[in-house]
C-alpha cells in the first residue's frame, strides 16, 4: 500500500484502443502501474473496465495503443506473451476452479506443468499460500465443497503460487453471498500490506477507499477521473464520477 513515485512502472498503457466490430469500447487509456501500487477501477457496468483489464495480460488483442509490462512491449510480434502471463495473476468474478482437482492440486498444477517445479516444491508453494488465504484446512477437499468465498480464496492462492509479479482482479467478491465477502476482501488487503503490486476492478467503495493508492474511475471507455481515494470517492470533480458515486454508496 505504498506508493513511492520513484518505483518502477509494471505496466504502462498508452493510448489503449480496443472495437469489438463497431463497438469502440476502450477509447484511449494511459495509465501506469507501479511496483507496490494498488490501482483500484471503478465505473458503471459496460465501461470496460474488464476489457481494459482483459487488454492487460492479453486475453484481449488491443485494437491500438501500447501496453508495457516490465518495459517490454506486447504488441510486439517478438515479445514472449507467455512469459509475460506468466509474471500475472489473474483472479475473476467467477472462481475457475478446475472441479475435478483438489484444493491443493488447484494450486500446484500450473506450477508443475508451466513453470516445470517440481512436485515437493509446488506443494510447499501452495501450502505457503493456503495458509495465507486461510485455507490450510481444506487442501484436500473439491471445489464443490467450499463456499463461494472459500473458492475464490483458493483461486487468490492458486494465483499467487506462480510468484506473480503483479495480481489482476476482476470484481473478485462481486459472485458472492454478502456474508462471504469480507473474507475475501481481508485476504486482498493483506497482499496489499505486503506490497503486492494490485490491479483491482471493483465495486467495493470501502475496499477502494481504504486500500487503493489510486483509484481510476471509467465511463464510456475512457478514464474520466483518477487520483488518490480522497480524492475521486471523497470529493470528485467530475459530474459523470459524482453521479456514479451517488448510485454505489
Ligand atoms: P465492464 O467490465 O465495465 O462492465 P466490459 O469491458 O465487460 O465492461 O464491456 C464493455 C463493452 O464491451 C460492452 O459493451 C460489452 O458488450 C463489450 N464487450 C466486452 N467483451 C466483448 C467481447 N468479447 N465481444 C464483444 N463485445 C464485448
Ligand atoms: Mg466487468
Amino acid at each position: 500500500m505504498t506508493a513511492p513515485t520513484t518505483a518502477a512502472p509494471v505496466v504502462e498503457v498508452t493510448d489503449l484502443h480496443k472495437s469489438f466490430g463497431a463497438n469502440h469500447v476502450l477509447q484511449g487509456l494511459d495509465a501506469t502501474i507501479h511496483q507496490g501500487e494498488v490501482v483500484c477501477v471503478i465505473g458503471p457496468s459496460g465501461s470496460g473496465k474488464s476489457t481494459f483489464l482483459r487488454c492487460i495480460n492479453l486475453l484481449e488483442q488491443p485494437t491500438s495503443g501500447s501496453i508495457k509490462v516490465g518495459g517490454d512491449e506486447v504488441n510486439d510480434p517478438d515479445c514472449d506473451i507467455d512469459a509475460i502471463r506468466r509474471n500475472m495473476g489473474m483472479v475473476f468474478q467467477q472462481f475457475n476452479l478446475f472441479p475435478h482437482l483438489s484444493v491443493l492440486e488447484n494450486c500446484t498444477i500450473a506450477q508443475t506443468t508451466v513453470l516445470k517445479r517440481s512436485k515437493d516444491e509446488a506443494r510447499a508453494k501452495a501450502r505457503e499460500n493456503l495458509e495465507k488465504v486461510g485455507l490450510s484446512e481444506k487442501e484436500d477437499a473439491f471445489p464443490a465443497q467450499l463456499s463461494g468465498g472459500q473458492q475464490q480464496r483458493v483461486a487468490i492462492a492458486r494465483a499467487l503460487s506462480m510468484d506473480p509479479k503483479l495480481m489482476l482482479f476482476d470484481e473478485p467478491t462481486s459472485a458472492l453471498d454478502p456474508e462471504l465477502v469480507g473474507d475475501v476482501l481481508s485476504v486482498m488487503r493483506r497482499l496489499a500490506t505486503e506490497g503486492m503490486t494490485m490491479f483491482v476492478v471493483t465495486h467495493e467503495m470501502a475496499f477502494a477507499r481504504d486500500v487503493a493508492d489510486r483509484v481510476i474511475f471509467m465511463d464510456g471507455g475512457v478514464i474520466v477521473e483518477e487520483g488518490v481515494p480522497e480524492q475521486v470517492i471523497g470529493a470528485p470533480t467530475e459530474e459523470r464520477t459524482k453521479v456514479f458515486l451517488q448510485r454505489v454508496l
